[in-house]
């Protein structure tokens, strides 16, 4: 993409009322336009990044088995009031609506029901089980505070995976493939070495849950952690756990802030009970499906590598989520040369699959790498009379500050 056509612009402040690093950083740099408290949209870069961050779910989610799917944001009461969730005094974050024909209409905040219906339409003998199914897609929820940029909006996307198992070994077996596929996708988010699988309460049916901390002082989340030992805890289970079951004492553990990347939960068969979705054993009887569910917040994700990876130059992207590989700048193009020399690198890149994106704009060297810096591509490519002289290119690491020349030959292969 060439930047003189990107309709975006990087700015120079953040708008005085958002407080959060990542949203500052990332409206500044031109990834995000904030509506409202708690509501932004995603611009061209933005968007990039946040399908990046989804296709890298999507890979590890297909790789156990996911099956992907698109459940509609817009949810029928009647299928909530069978396990009691339509009501307001137990899910506190509902947005509904009035029909124009009459009747209500909920936005989603959560899919458990929906998915359990539609198994249920399918769903006949122990031959079609286990199975697991996911989406990407809007969440809506009328949280009470928004203060942490694009990690706590009133509209997010969610990817949320159900788990549909026979007996009690299956479900393990694929909650914990799920848990190692979490940890997989954080750590190609680049947060991987921060972010911790915590002991969190479990409601009814397990003792435990789990949640993924990533560890960061703009987190709202408290933890316990022994970063030796690899174990964390959330606060409700520092109060209530023997901790002796984790093999940590409390003096071993250290309080940090936290952000909850992600998390995953047994259900039991609170939703198959109250949806009928029962499958029929190899004996001829009829029992209800065990259920579970995986939630990972893309958007959240995405704020906190800025979080984690930004510098007080701008943001730091990891390879496999920044918007383009590399930003190709080219400086001094009053110089025909120059411009001509880096238009054709422009399309010999972009030939070979290289997403690039071409700074050929009109502006001074000094702006040009301060917005490189603020946009935070990994690798930057310049092109000048004076590289052109020397023959060689210069090259750029965002994330070490290290220049080297290199020849065109040895940067295209
Ligand atoms: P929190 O305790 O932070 O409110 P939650 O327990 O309500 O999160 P879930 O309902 O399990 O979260 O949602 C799954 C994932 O969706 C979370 O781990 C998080 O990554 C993301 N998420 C939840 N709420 C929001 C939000 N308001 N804005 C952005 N992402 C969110
Ligand atoms: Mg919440």
């Amino acid at each position: 993409m060439r930047q003189s056509q990107l309709f975006t612009k990087t700015r120079k402040e953040a708008p005085k009322d958002e407080v959060s690093k990542n949203a500052q950083l990332l409206i500044r740099a031109g990834y995000i336009h904030k509506e409202m408290a708690g509501v932004y949209s995603y611009l061209p870069l933005g968007l990039r990044v946040i399908n990046n961050i989804n296709t890298i779910i999507r890979e590890e989610m297909n790789a156990i088995g996911g099956q992907e799917v698109f459940m509609s944001a817009l949810q029928d009461p009647e299928l909530w009031k069978t396990t009691d969730r339509w009501n307001d005094d137990v899910v506190d974050v509902w947005f509904k609506s009035k029909l124009k024909a009459g009747g209500e209409i909920g936005f989603a905040w959560t899919h458990e029901e929906m998915i359990t219906r539609i198994v249920s339409q399918y769903l006949r003998s122990y031959k079609d089980l286990p199975l697991f199914t996911y989406h990407i897609q809007n969440k809506f929820r009328n949280e009470m505070r928004a203060k942490s940029g694009i990690m706590r909006t009133r509209e997010f996307l969610m990817k949320d995976l159900y788990s549909f198992s026979r007996t009690e070994e299956e479900h393990e077996k694929f909650y914990n493939e799920c848990a190692e596929a979490y940890m997989r996708i954080f750590n190609r988010l680049g947060i991987g070495d921060k972010t911790y699988k915590t002991f969190a309460s479990g409601g009814a049916f397990t003792k435990f849950s789990h949640e993924f901390q990533t560890l960061a002082d703009a987190g709202e989340d408290i933890v316990y952690v022994n970063e030796e030992k690899n174990i964390a805890v959330n606060e409700e289970v520092l109060e209530e756990a023997d901790l002796s079951e984790f093999g940590v004492t409390r003096d071993e553990l250290e309080k940090q802030k936290s952000i909850e990347v992600g998390n995953i939960f047994s259900l039991g068969t609170k939703f198959s009970e109250a949806l009928g979705l029962n499958y029929v054993n190899e004996e001829g009887e009829e029992k209800p499906v065990i259920m579970g569910s995986y939630g990972i917040g893309p958007a959240r994700s995405m704020g906190t590598v800025v979080e984690l990876l930004s510098d007080e130059k701008g943001i730091v992207w990891p390879e496999e989520v920044a918007p383009f590989k590399i930003h190709l700048v080219e400086i001094g193009g009053d110089d025909e040369k120059v411009r001509a020399y880096a238009d054709d690198l422009y399309k010999k890149l972009t030939t070979a699959n290289t997403e690039v994106l071409y700074d050929d704009r009109d502006a001074r060297a000094g702006e040009k790498f301060a917005d490189s810096d603020l946009i935070g591509i990994p690798t930057r490519i310049v092109i000048s009379k004076k590289t052109l002289e020397s023959g060689m290119i210069e090259r750029v690491n965002r994330k070490t500050g290290m220049v080297d020349m290199v020849s065109e030959k040895d940067l295209l292969s």
